[in-house]
């Protein structure tokens, strides 16, 4: 096992720290390996997490090759984190000891700008301090939920409803929330058509989601090979991006359209789905951007918008949503040391819907 990341051994005796196993990315898209990471002392309103499972997004990926560009190096990726409360602060108050929780993908925010006081701290005008790739308040590297405890301000803990799996519940912290949030801004709901583009971690959460909601739901994806999974899931209706006619026909229908796709595309295409004034959302952060034709937009009066996971009240919110209608979401197990023949396979779609690593090898 290599040194202990990000801190010296003298610093860390100093501070006396936790130490834990994590798999980390020595360098831009180098493999994934075992490593020891150090997790501050329990401040006052800290909780000591017992992490059980991580699922691996689809960002995990784009940041542990940097294609984000200005990645944090050696990184722990992991924001989608179920585990169990192991220890707490002298002024914790929310929290107990053997309590079911969650961390999604953001740790701490300035808490005074506007988006952070009114509940939006994933919009926070300084930068949300992220669960990794980020620096903490004083300065050190975060580090995520591959490994096998975390420290983490009680503000930023998600409760985790007790009847829900911990396994199938990782994955709602981010792909979860990220397509809870914009499905409820932009009011899906009964008598509107929601298209769900790229049918993988996230979009298999969009249609469970907007299925819940009332929607009516299709779901375009590059093959026809996920068309009963995703009737299975709730979609009431499916086809190929690839089908010239069935892309033709469906011009001018839908209300809201989430697109979740990882890798750069041409969205202009899409944009003639929409309705008027029917609105497309981009959650997928492929490598390079799309080239716009403003007309797709001006002649429908149609909008083009973004949206990024949710605030800590909203991630709440959809917890509950999902224990009270028994929304999950559908994962392969796997052990860390497969992590990247995982990467490997969520590049090339065969992921049915989500990894999620069992992270019990890694705690001491
Ligand atoms: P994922 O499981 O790999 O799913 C992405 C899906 O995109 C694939 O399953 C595929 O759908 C589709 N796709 C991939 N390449 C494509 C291409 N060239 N053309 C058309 N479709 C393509 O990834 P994920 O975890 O859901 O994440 C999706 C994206 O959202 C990533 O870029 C991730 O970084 C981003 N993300 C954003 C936020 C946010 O806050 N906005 C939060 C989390 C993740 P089919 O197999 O159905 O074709
Ligand atoms: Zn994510
Ligand atoms: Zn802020």
């Amino acid at each position: 096992m290599s040194e202990l990341l990000g801190i010296s051994k003298h610093e860390s005796f100093a501070r006396d720290v936790l130490k834990t196993k994590a798999y980390a990315s020595a360098r831009p898209g180098e493999a994934l390996a075992l490593v020891e990471i150090p997790r501050r002392r329990l401040g006052p309103h800290d909780i000591l997490i017992d992490i059980h499972y991580c699922g691996v997004c689809h960002s995990d990926i784009h940041q542990s090759r940097d294609e984000w560009s200005g990645g944090i190096f050696p990184m722990v990726p992991g924001h989608e984190i179920t585990g169990v409360v192991a220890g707490a602060g002298s002024a914790v108050t929310r929290f107990s000891l053997g309590d079911p929780v969650g961390v999604g993908c953001m740790v701490d925010a300035c808490r005074e700008c506007n988006p952070c006081l009114d509940g939006d701290e994933q919009y926070c005008e300084r930068g949300p301090i992220f669960t990794y790739n980020s620096k903490d308040r004083n300065g050190a590297p975060t580090y995520g939920g591959y490994s096998g405890q975390i420290v983490v301000d009680e503000d930023f803990v998600l409760r985790i409803p007790r009847h829900l799996p911990l396994d199938r519940a990782a994955p709602l912290l981010c792909a979860g929330i990220t397509t809870y949030s914009p499905l409820r801004h932009w009011h899906a709901g009964r008598g509107q058509n929601v298209a769900i583009i790229g049918f993988g971690g996230l979009g298999h959460m969009g249609v469970k989601f907007a299925k819940a909601m009332g929607a009516h739901v299709t779901v375009l994806s590059r093959s026809e090979q996920k068309a009963a999974d995703a009737k299975k899931l709730g979609a009431d209706q499916y086809f190929s991006l690839n089908d010239q006619s069935a892309l033709q026909k469906r011009k001018n229908s839908f209300h809201l359209i989430l697109n979740t796709i990882s890798a750069p595309h041409d969205l202009n295409g899409y944009l003639d789905l929409l309705r008027f004034e029917g609105t497309m959302v981009v959650v997928g952060v492929p490598p390079e951007g799309s080239n716009l034709n403003h007309a797709k937009l001006i002649l429908q009066r149609r909008n083009l918008s973004g949206s990024h996971i949710g605030g800590l009240v909203e991630t709440q919110k959809m917890l509950d949503f999902c224990g009270q209608n028994d929304i999950l979401s559908d994962i392969e197990l796997i052990q860390i040391d497969t992590i990247n023949d995982a990467y490997d396979r969520v590049l090339k779609g065969d992921v049915r819907y989500r990894f999620v690593i069992d992270c019990k090898p890694l705690r001491q």
